[in-house]
């Protein structure tokens, strides 16, 4: 087999199994892999029915036929799950090098059930794999666990693993792969947790082989072309990193403020991209096969937050910062290294903070029941709530559940800025009317990666979209979010996707697999990648009403900036979105739409 490997580890840690498995031809070639396939081994078990924090919820550690090769940042994999946070489908990306690893060692997914008596973790090495004790390892942080696996593995070892949040079941706890590259999203790592499995070790020497190695070359020079002349994957992101998008975002006064009260931030260039470059940037970093380099080492070096460690990027940067009214970059640097270090997302950590600090201010969460003070811009607060939030101390116990589940313990859901309880990242749907109808009907609840129309309307890319119009904007979210699932199920990172498109995966598709990829059948992938997804949260229980955003952003009109006086245009939006999508009016797809899609057997 070419681009896949054809081969998955079904691991139970109930049984203390790890046996090899062949993969289904046809599911790799119309699901192509990672975010694809994982959804549909998660919608055939039945996921959709079974408690998150149940042994039975399948953890699907999940690479793309793309994952491994020399595609342009082709370094990417999908962690899959019941959401523990949402309860919704949850497919967390993350890049390094950790999934690059796990196709030369001869799989392209490990799906893990079941729950270990004792912690463990997993060594999978040349086609073989072992469950060892994680003796020592429960409670360390993630780069302590990064070492110590290594040390007991193999020197080369990639290591995916949980932090002291995953292990107490923190609902917005991520897994960490290569100490700084995390699948962050949906609470995936707490998941890892309930099974008692601290982390995967991963090493192999094998290849990753294409099927037409000629046709292979050629179709990543064109890629590498636009990628190398294209001003934001050529210049921004490597000078900047994403966290270059602050100044602009705020301009367009879309940078959510103070649990997104407000649009505008004046600090804002306090936490940019360019001042982290010119404060405490150490160097630029790339996962594998990536000539971008967003990655962020930075160091503080002196004064209380004094240290190194990566990041912030933008969406970091933003919730940690804006979102909770901080504008000290060395707290909100410093906190997400905490956050590394502890396993939290920082987007879900932030804006939880966010949501607390506006029920404080509100009078809806006394000092009494907060155990102190939780004032807007306290950079203090911002880094000790990671690690209070981690071992669920104090106030942590509450920004643990996530910001719906904490704003609703206090009376007031209305507060959380969240879709199908996911906090929203860092983009003010009321300023940028299709992110809001994104948001809104994302699978995952609020997220900005499922289809990124930041891009036409604020960016530019591939033409200027007017963000404060509603008009036609279904359009292009519903191909932005088809688009991004082809993307996603590949191995490819989608930032590429500032600079190429459909047709140059397609092509690196077929090159690598030797299937039939099209510009036209590779969309038809991510459009039924999209709506499978859509049929496991039907499943689960969710509905039209599921697809809306917090009434902040409905009824009240953005108080200033060039936004000013707009609300989200939801009610406009949704149901030609409903009607691009060949769903009736309650949002279930037709009977025809799903046998177009080839999603009925
Ligand atoms: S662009 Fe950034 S996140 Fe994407 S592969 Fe490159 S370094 Fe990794």
């Amino acid at each position: 087999m070419y681009g896949w490997t054809g081969r998955m580890l079904r691991v139970d840690l109930t049984a203390g199994t790890a046996t090899a498995e062949e993969l289904c031809p046809h599911d790799l070639h119309v699901f192509v892999g990672a975010r694809g396939l994982g959804s549909k081994l998660l919608y055939d078990a039945g996921a959709y029915d079974v408690d998150p924090f149940a042994p039975e919820n399948p953890l699907i550690f999940a690479t793309g036929p793309l994952t491994g090769t020399y595609a342009p940042s082709a370094g990417r994999y999908n962690v899959l799950c019941r959401s523990p946070l949402t309860g919704a489908i949850a497919a967390s990306n993350s890049g390094g090098y950790w999934a690059p690893e796990l196709k030369f060692a001869g799989f392209d997914l490990i799906y893990v059930t079941g729950k270990a008596a004792a912690p463990v973790y997993l060594w999978v090495h040349d086609g073989k794999a072992e469950i060892r004790p994680a003796d020592g390892l429960w409670g360390k942080t993630v780069s302590e666990t990064e070492y110590a696996v290594r040390a007991r593995t193999h020197p080369e070892a990639k290591v995916a693993c949980i932090g002291p949040a995953g292990e107490r079941l923190v609902r917005i706890a991520c897994v960490v792969n290569d100490r700084s590259r995390a699948a962050g999203r949906s609470g995936v790592g707490a998941v890892m947790g309930s099974k008692n499995l601290k982390a995967i070790a991963v090493r192999g020497t094998g290849p990753v082989r294409v099927a037409d190695k000629e046709a292979f070359k050629a179709a990543r020079k064109r890629a590498m072309e636009k990628i190398l002349t294209h001003p934001v994957t050529s210049a921004g992101l490597p000078a900047y990193g994403t966290a270059v998008l602050v100044n602009v975002i705020n301009a367009h006064g879309a940078f959510p403020t103070r649990n997104f009260q407000t649009g505008v931030f004046p600090e804002a260039d306090r936490i940019s991209g360019e001042t982290l470059a010119k404060e405490y940037l150490v160097r630029k970093k790339a996962c594998f096969a990536c000539s971008m380099a967003c990655g962020r080492p930075t160091a503080i070096p002196s004064g209380p937050y004094r240290g190194a460690g990566e990041g912030p990027e933008y969406e970091a940067a933003w919730a940690l910062g804006a979102d909770c009214g901080v504008s000290d970059l060395a707290a909100v640097t410093h906190a997400n290294w905490q956050c590394n270090e502890m396993g939290i997302d920082p987007i879900s950590y932030g804006a939880t903070l966010a949501c607390a600090m506006e029920l404080y201010q509100r009078g809806y969460l006394s000092k009494e029941q907060a155990g102190r003070e939780l004032r807007w811009g306290d950079g203090h607060l911002l880094v000790e709530g990671v690690r209070l939030t981690a071992f669920r101390e104090g106030i942590g116990n509450l920004l643990a559940e996530g910001s719906y589940r904490m704003a609703s313990e206090f009376g007031h859901p209305e507060l959380a800025m969240t879709a199908k309880k996911q906090e929203y990242p860092a983009y003010e749907p009321r300023a940028v009317q299709g992110i809001g109808l994104s948001y809104a009907t994302s699978n995952r609840g609020g997220c900005h990666v499922r289809g990124y129309t930041i891009a036409p309307e604020v960016l530019g890319i591939p033409e200027k979209l007017d963000p404060l119009v509603a008009d036609n904007k279904a359009f292009w979210v519903k191909t932005f979010q088809d688009a991004t699932a082809l993307v996603d199920s590949s191995g490819l990172c989608l930032f590429v996707t500032f600079a190429i498109g459909v047709p140059e995966i397609a092509d690196l598709l077929a090159a690598a697999t030797g299937e039939a990829y099209t510009a036209e059948s590779g969309l038809l992938a991510g459009e039924r990648v999209w709506n499978l997804e859509r049929m496991f949260n039907l499943k689960a229980g969710f509905t039209r009403a599921d697809d809306t955003l917090a009434p902040r952003l409905l009824s009240e009109p953005m108080p200033e900036g060039p936004a000013r006086g707009q609300v989200s245009r939801i009610d406009l939006m949704l149901p030609e979105y409903y009607r691009l999508r060949g769903w009736d009016e309650e949002g279930r797809p037709t009977e025809a739409t799903l046998a177009r899609l080839g999603l009925r057997w």
